[in-house]
């Protein structure tokens, strides 16, 4: 079986580093299938959860908030602004985003709303509570 080193920084820590099947990632331009021997790139990636087949064939879920990805045939590193595995995430805090989001969002025309950043952090809180609840779609 073949296996590509996945590996998931921040600038605050390292988040994951393992042998990997297959990484999957939602790349600025689309959806990537990342298989040991790709060919090399330089990608943005959205706020959204990173899907990876680890080596039993089990699939594991990180949730990023934008970030880089770098692909050598031999080496896969993920530069992530933020980035929790499903065991890191507080999910009432999650939920306690998600809410002040929609509020903020809710108060259509008020001058004094950064909606762009609502957005945001709403697409945030989403995505934290999909990969904290393993509700990430396929
Ligand atoms: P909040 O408004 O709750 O701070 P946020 O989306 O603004 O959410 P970020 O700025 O993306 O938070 O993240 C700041 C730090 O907090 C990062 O280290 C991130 O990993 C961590 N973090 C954010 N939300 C959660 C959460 N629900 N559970 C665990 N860690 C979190």
């Amino acid at each position: 079986m073949k296996t590509v080193p996945l590996e998931i920084v921040t600038p605050e820590r390292k988040v994951f580093a393992e042998d990997v099947q297959m990484v999957i990632a939602r790349g600025g331009a689309g959806d990537l299938g990342i298989l040991p021997g790709h060919t090399p790139l330089v990608t943005t990636l959205k706020i959204s959860a990173l899907r990876i087949k680890m080596q039993d064939g089990s699939e594991r879920h990180v949730a990023l908030s934008g970030g880089f990805m770098e692909v050598k045939p031999e080496h896969v590193t993920v530069l992530a602004e933020t980035a929790e595995m499903p065991e890191d995430i507080d999910v009432n805090r999650a939920e306690r985003a998600r809410e002040r989001a929609e509020q903020r969002l809710a108060q259509s025309g008020a001058e004094n709303i950064d909606y762009r950043r609502a957005e945001l952090a709403l697409q945030r809180a989403l995505t934290r509570l999909q990969v904290a609840k393993g509700n990430v779609r396929r």
